[in-house]
């Protein structure tokens, strides 16, 4: 049995079904899923280019000659089942039942819309039977086959639309019965019923919508649309080189950019997952690594753009009329006008004497005649000019009405480019210009620049497609243990698990960090690693400290009993007063994160020195959403709270010399940094002694192959912007991770292997007692079989240790080969937050650790 808050929709277009290769690829993802006890509702269409050439055969049918489509259709999949090795009489009768409604369409020589619908629904449903007997064969488990014309039934009315009708949606109790004692469901996008039981299409891209049917009609946990590109970019990619990947949109938003002309998803799938509060996931199956775009109903970024997008190739009626437009009716005689002639109108823009409107290019093809006949009668009201070749090229955000000021620099392009029509929608969702064709992608360009380049938000914008496709590179590069292999066997020979650690990694990280020249100081978070070498390493290359408890302090004091105590810093979180004053007595410079210290043991801090830990709220808007914002943290306080502090300042003789803001782990975008620096900046105002703003850690590592690793160059470049505009201050960082984590391995050897059904089960000597971080916070390491590191891999195994936990997994669903007992496994990224977290749970003893 399965509950419905587990399933996850999932949609794959043309191209992910037309190879074995990529019937793979989906079996991969499907498998994921159900590694995460997931079950899996699999919307697909038909093979790539099959719906196109349905089309052309039924025009064939009614002309003649038909056979030779006909039978390169069926070619098509036949040669699929070959190379997916299935039997070939698979489609027999399906082939023969559209055999006998083109037969009849060609004896008839013409053919209705209920019966094109027919013939084109035929191509959803091979693939899928293609899909379902090849799946039953990878699981051992049932893949059920659905037909959606069981399920989708279209919203009736007069004049029915079998080729474009839209469908109810609400939850549907009759298929989650007929779905709830199977875990693998395949259906066909594109086609539904009518209640007379004949089949109607959904549209050009109606696979995304139906998708979204069944998603609302099963409840579904989420909707992820698979497709060839990573997400939704903030303008097209192929045109700007450095239109970044959204992370998040709201609903209003992605339907908004894709009727503006965003391509990756069709703007009819979004109401039946908004409605349902289904989040929808834009997914890539060439990366399906990469996390790509979440659309739901999220209200963070409050008057930011999110994309510029363009429709090209559009046609403008200009139409001019000395005063006309005053009297009574006029309007509605001209629209009348374009009912007549059959077209829909996009945008309007009306003046004294001028209306403009722009002609719908999403959904209507306006032929030359129809055009023709539309001016001509227009003509006799007024003086009509038509102009083709132009683009709108739309701002969209929500609430751009609100940041009209922030934009209004870029409308300076538009002394260069004549706008012939300027719109905004009522929604406060776009904002629109129309322009000649031949100016649209410099005016993109320049308008992304303006708007989504200079203003970046680190929460919101991803990497370039760019350094997507870079990634791959990158992962290719060899890492310090491949080198190392034979020492990390000779550790393992008189031990069973060990965390080896690579100090020349630890001096490499540090100078790539110290390679930002806008960056004053750099401060390593102990708590990620209080290895003694690797302190020593750390202490050596010239970088403080970071400590979070009188313990850390000690250590390092006992360690380096002449350090200079400058290069310690204290960053407690609801510490008790003694831990402060001891601290405070030593000469350490220390930050508050509450107001409750000063308040309440004002007498401990009288005469010192103290930095401010600020709740930095990025993204989260300034002024009044702070309020509330970030009350779900324990650390930090609220910058409107700031103020309350004076009196207790200046009554105790306090002064503050820094603020500092540190905002969470494995940050990955560049800008981050730099959002610190500036809202720290413009808060040190309040403080006439701030000297030094500390910027946190947070620096994040590549720990999956297609993340984008952090590129020194460009934190240097965001930092020295901030720097110019403030250089009255110094700059602090204190990372962790970035320095320890990708020094550490933990290596650890098999014990067992187990199989159940599709899951592969590689137990180690070791588990969450050593590295907790997986339990903790489901954190993902790449792991390795380093005995049979070229082994083919033939798995997706569970890796987990001998603890008596279920959570005891350090891995899921990762390729592995076939594994031994006494293999050695290595387990990456493992040298921050590891060791320091370790637990003689269950009695075991964690792994020791070695420096090499
Ligand atoms: C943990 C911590 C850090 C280090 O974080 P990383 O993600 O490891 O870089 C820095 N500053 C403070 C205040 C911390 O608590």
């Amino acid at each position: 049995m399965t509950t419905n808050d587990s399933w996850h929709l999932l949609k794959f277009g043309g191209t992910s079904v037309s190879t074995r290769q990529n019937w793979n690829n989906i079996a991969s993802i499907i498998k994921r899923k159900r590694a995460k006890g997931k079950s899996v509702f699999v919307v697909h269409s038909a093979v790539s280019a099959v719906s196109n050439r349905l089309e052309a055969l039924i025009e064939l049918a009614q002309q003649g000659e038909y056979h030779v489509a006909y039978k390169e259709l069926v070619d098509i999949h036949q040669n699929l089942l070959a190379d997916m090795e299935l039997p070939s009489d698979l489609l027999a009768e399906r082939y023969s039942y559209l055999k006998r409604l083109i037969d009849g369409i060609h004896l008839l020589g013409e053919v209705s819309d209920r019966v094109r619908a027919l013939v084109m629904s035929q191509g959803e449903l091979w693939s899928t039977t293609i899909g379902q007997t090849y799946l039953s064969r990878v699981f051992e488990e049932n893949v059920s086959w659905l037909d959606a014309r069981e399920y989708l039934y279209a919203r009736e009315s007069r004049n029915m639309d079998y080729l474009c009708a839209s469908c109810h949606f609400e939850r549907d109790e009759n298929l989650l019965r007929d779905v709830s004692d199977t875990s693998i469901v395949i259906t066909q996008g594109f086609i539904a019923n009518t209640s007379d039981e004949e089949t109607v299409l959904l549209g050009r891209g109606g696979s995304d919508t139906s998708a979204a049917y069944f998603a609302a009609k099963i409840e579904a946990e989420r909707l992820e649309i698979w497709t060839d590109v990573p997400g939704i970019f903030t303008a097209n990619p192929n045109q700007v080189a450095s239109a970044r990947l959204l992370k998040q949109l709201n609903y209003e938003e992605a339907q908004e950019m894709a009727s503006a002309g965003a391509k990756v998803l069709h703007p009819r799938a979004i109401r039946p997952a908004q409605i349902s509060q289904i989040p929808v996931y834009i997914r890539s199956t060439i990366d399906p690594d990469i996390d790509g775009t979440v659309i739901s109903s999220i209200e963070n970024s409050w008057g930011m753009v999110k994309a510029i997008t363009a429709k090209e190739h559009i046609t403008l009626i200009s139409m001019e009329s000395q005063g006309m437009w005053q009297q009574a009716g006029f309007l509605a005689d001209i629209f009348a006008i374009f009912k007549q002639h059959n077209v829909s109108v996009d945008l309007v823009s009306t003046s004294e004497t001028n209306i403009t409107v722009s002609l719908d290019s999403l959904t209507q093809v306006v032929s030359e005649k129809q055009l023709k006949g539309l001016v001509q009668e227009l003509s006799q009201m007024c003086r009509v000019n038509v102009m083709h070749n132009c683009s709108a090229v739309s701002i969209v955000g929500k609430n751009v009405r609100a940041i009209l000021h922030k934009i209004a620099p870029a409308f300076s392009i538009f002394e260069t480019y004549k706008v012939y029509l300027l719109s905004q929608a009522a929604s406060d969702l776009n904002l629109t210009f129309v322009i000649d064709d031949e100016h649209s992608s410099k005016v993109i360009s320049a308008l992304h620049e303006l708007l989504i380049t200079n203003n970046p938000n680190s929460e919101i914008l991803g990497p370039t497609a760019k350094e997507l496709k870079q990634t791959e590179s990158v992962s290719q590069a060899k890492k310090w243990w491949q080198d190392k292999k034979d020492t990390i066997e000779v550790c393992l020979a008189e031990r069973d698990s060990a965390y080896i650690y690579h100090l020349d990694s630890v001096r490499q990280n540090i100078q790539n960090l110290q390679s930002i020249s806008a960056i004053d100081r750099v401060f390593f978070a102990v708590k990620s690693n209080n290895n003694r070498d690797v302190l020593q390493t750390a202490y050596d290359a010239g970088v403080g400290f970071e400590t979070v408890s009188s313990g850390e302090v000690n250590h390092i004091l006992n360690l380096f009993p002449s350090i200079d105590k400058s290069r310690i810093f204290f960053t407690p979180n609801f510490a008790d007063k003694r831990e402060y004053d001891e601290i405070l007595q030593k000469g350490i410079r220390l930050t508050l994160d509450s107001t409750y210290p000063l308040k309440h043991w004002p007498e401990i801090f009288e005469g010192k020195e103290i930095f401010l830990r600020v709740d930095p709220n990025i993204g989260k808007g300034h002024h009044e959403n702070v309020r509330t914002a970030g009350a779900t943290s324990k650390f930090g306080i609220p910058i409107y709270e700031l103020e309350d502090l004076q009196p207790i300042i200046e009554k105790h003789n306090v002064t503050v010399v820094g603020l500092h803001a540190h905002a969470g782990s494995g940050i990955l975008t560049n800008e981050h940094w730099a959002e610190h620096a500036r809202l720290l900046a413009e808060t040190a105002s309040m403080f006439p002694g701030v000297k030094y703003l500390n910027l946190g850690g947070g620096f994040g590592i590549k720990e999956r192959a297609q993340q984008t690793e952090l590129t020194m160059s460009q934190i240097d470049h965001s930092l020295q912007e901030v720097k110019a505009e403030f250089p009255q201050y110094a700059l602090w960082i204190e990372p962790g991770r970035y320095i320890s984590a990708n020094i550490g391995v933990l290596v650890s050897k098999v014990t067992q292997v187990k199989q159940k059904q599709n899951y592969y089960y590689v137990g180690l000597n070791t588990g969450m007692n050593s590295l907790m971080r997986p339990a903790l916070y489901g954190s993902f390491h790449n792991i390795v079989n380093l005995t049979r590191l070229y082994a083919e891999k033939e798995h997706l195994a569970t890796v987990v240790g001998p603890i008596c936990e279920s959570t005891d997994k350090l891995g899921v669903e990762i390729p592995f080969p076939e594994t031994k007992e006494g293999d050695l496994i290595l387990i990456e990224n493992a040298g921050a937050y590891g060791r320091v977290m370790a637990t003689q749970y269950n009695m075991r003893q964690p792994a020791e650790e070695v420096c090499i």
